[in-house]
């Protein structure tokens, strides 16, 4: 069932989005080479309890973190821990705050010092389908005119969108309906209504789509070794362009 929120869970929605940015501002600010990703779970852990919020991934199915690190070939659901950020590297920070009764999920990916080509293309394309998908995110649209728009968007800029994982509805619980894929065509599965509040998150690999679960059955990756990247953004439908929480 498709949660449409009130405009009251819509503001709380709001406060919770805007503690998610602050914080994952701060995280992206600290990736560095050389910082273990360890260092970055516990900044979050410390910032989301200067805030008084509780992180939306810590337990959730099990999941040991406050937040994802995925690097390079990694797709999404890295697990921080004594694995060092280098020089070169692609590194994707995923983050949920719960807040008074609320998730807000966002993600977003950072080239570490001196990047390659290939990698700074990955990384725009990916946010630019993000972009791209926000713009078909408006009441009357379907949920299928916003996969098509990114599958679209990454295809043609000769990349490959992940389709084994995809956006989702957010609000009381991380991930409740509709399932928002990443391809697909467009007219196709629940119309979008004002008050539906949804994570956008495009997935997009340099190589194939295909992936693979890490032994320690979370991290997610490339089953080529291609880089990934990902950017997510929680919105809330409107009459006209998308509310963005964070
Ligand atoms: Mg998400």
């Amino acid at each position: 069932m498709i949660v449409v929120k009130s405009p009251e869970e819509i503001e709380v929605m709001r406060e919770c989005g805007s503690i998610l940015q602050e914080v994952l501002a701060t995280v992206r600010n600290a990736v560095r080479a050389g910082i273990c990703t360890r260092a970055l779970d516990e900044l979050v852990g410390a910032e989301m309890k200067r805030r008084r919020v509780i992180a939306s991934f810590k337990g959730y199915q099990g999941f040991p973190a406050s937040v994802c690190v995925s690097i390079n070939d990694e797709v999404v659901h890295g697990i921080p821990g004594a694995r060092m950020v280098r020089e070169g590297d692609v590194v994707s920070i995923d983050l949920g705050v719960y807040h008074r009764g609320f998730h807000t999920d966002a993600a977003l990916t950072v080239g570490v010092g001196m990047i390659g080509d290939e990698a700074a293309h990955l990384i725009e394309v990916t946010r630019g389908a993000l972009a791209e998908g926000l713009r078909h995110v408006r009441s009357g649209n379907y949920v299928g005119d916003v996969s098509q728009a990114i599958e679209r968007y990454v295809e043609s800029a000769g990349l490959s969108v992940v389709r084994e994982y995809t956006g989702h509805g957010v609000g009381r619980e991380l991930h409740e309906e509709p399932q928002v894929p990443n391809f697909g065509g467009g007219g196709k599965g629940p119309q979008l209504r004002p008050g539906m509040t949804l994570a956008i998150e495009p997935m997009v690999t340099a190589g194939d789509w295909r992936t693979r679960v890490a032994s320690n059955k979370w991290t997610v990756l490339t089953v080529d070794g291609s880089l990934s990247a990902h950017f997510e953004h929680s919105v809330a439908v409107t009459d006209d362009e998308p509310l963005v929480f964070a």
